[in-house]
């Protein structure tokens, strides 16, 4: 689960990292009176949208002006202005895709001087299986460019979970990035106070980009990116409350409330699949034969009825579904469940697009039972190659 930048300043802020002060807005109208409770001389406006890149981003709109999703102003009311000029225009980033994310949301910050910008990050590291810091002294909007032509500027600090942070490994990250005199105090305590708010707040990925070094020899904290771990959020009602379900994606979000594990995906053919692994392979299969598929969804082991017909509805919402192949292995699940729970969407929901159905295991025959009398147009798989190939050829000709 991903939060905005102000939220992630606040958060960070909670457990007593250097941020500048800052105001949420939501309505044109409170702009000023927002901007007016912070000191100048300076005012930054931001995009608040869940994606990277919004200094070097463009707006659709031409009223939206020039610049992008992060302008530096001089005054109150051009503070203002800005933030009118952004507030639900739609702001495209390499990181949004062309379709580019509607701004609802902008946040104005006392503006710092800056006399370095530095990248650091602190993430789980799936090679080592812990806690990596990821440091750079070339901060700033492009680190993937850094990371694609100059490597090397990028250094990584593992995290022994036995002994957890250490005095040392702030003290590394301090001279890895240059820093001198009272900038290696702040940043043995910064790194140590990311690292408390990282583990006890069961975060996946921490980025501060830029973080720098103040006109006045500070370090502070400018941008700051968090997303949390999905699976541990149950414990963490406060992380919870910071979802902006405007963000998320629809089908996503409604997939989430049935408990259901999907991913929307950019091809055409939808996938209805039990098991993780399984449906991995179907999207491989997909793949094999020529198109690509649209989704990833796993509809569980013990799926009711109920549920199958939500996630056929949730696959059918997609426009960009040419076709649907059903994949279902039948353990724990009953193959006639999920022939119920077809059957039942269709009939709600319609069927505009080919239906392939691949059903294997337990209550075969019943299932298969169930699809033939439906009096619904659905080819049937005999395996997993011939049900990919079927759905392929019906979307493709
Ligand atoms: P991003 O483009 O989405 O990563 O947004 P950032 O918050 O990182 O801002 C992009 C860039 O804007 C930063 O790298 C800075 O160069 C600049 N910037 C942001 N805040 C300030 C500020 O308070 N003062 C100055 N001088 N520049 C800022
Ligand atoms: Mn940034």
């Amino acid at each position: 689960m991903n939060i905005h930048e102000y939220q992630a300043k606040a958060l960070l802020r909670s457990y007593g990292a250097p941020v500048s002060d800052g105001r949420v807005v939501l309505k044109a109208e409170d702009a000023k009176t927002a901007a007016g409770e912070l000191d100048g001389p300076l005012w930054v406006v931001k995009a608040q949208i869940h994606a990277g890149g919004r200094g070097k981003g463009k707006f659709k709109e031409a009223d939206a002006g020039e610049k992008g999703g992060v302008r530096l102003t001089k005054s109150v009311e051009e503070a203002a202005e800005e933030a009118k000029k952004m507030l639900g225009r739609t702001l495209v980033t390499h990181q949004t895709g062309a379709a580019g994310k509607q701004v609802n949301r902008v946040y104005i910050e006392a503006g710092s001087g800056i006399s370095r910008e530095l990248y650091l990050a602190l993430l789980v590291d799936r090679a080592s299986s812990r806690i990596s810091f990821v440091c750079s002294t070339e901060g700033g909007m492009d680190i993937e460019e850094v990371a694609a032509s100059t490597p090397e500027k990028i250094l990584t600090f593992t995290v022994d979970p036995a002994t957890g942070l250490q005095g040392f490994h702030g003290r590394r990250i301090a001279f890895a990035l240059g820093l001198e005199g009272a900038q290696v105090k702040q940043c043995v305590s910064l790194m140590s106070l990311l690292y408390k708010a990282f583990t006890e707040k069961d975060m996946e990925m921490l980025e501060i980009n830029p973080l720098i070094v103040t006109d006045k020899g500070d370090l502070k904290v400018l941008d700051a990116k968090v997303s949390f771990d999905g699976n541990a959020l149950y414990r963490h009602a406060d992380v919870q409350a910071l979802k902006d379900e405007t963000e998320e994606d629809p089908k996503e979000l409604a997939a989430s409330k049935f408990d259901l594990n999907y991913i929307a995906l950019d091809g055409e053919i939808g996938c209805m699949v039990n098991g993780a692994g399984l449906a991995m392979a179907t999207m491989d299969i997909i793949k094999l034969y020529g198109a690509e598929p649209a989704n990833f969804l796993d509809v569980g082991g013990g799926a009711t009825k109920e549920k199958v017909t939500e996630a056929f509805k949730i696959i059918t919402s997609d426009p960009n579904v040419k076709g649907i192949l059903v994949n279902i292995f039948g353990g724990i699940m009953r193959c006639d469940v999920i022939a119920e729970g077809v059957i039942a969407a269709v009939k709600e929901v319609g069927l505009q697009v080919p239906l392939v159905v691949r059903l294997e295991g337990t209550n075969v025959e019943k299932g298969k039972e169930i699809i033939a009398n439906s009096g619904l147009n659905v080819i049937a798989g005999d395996n997993l190659a011939d049900a990919a190939q079927k759905i392929v050829k019906a979307v493709k000709g």
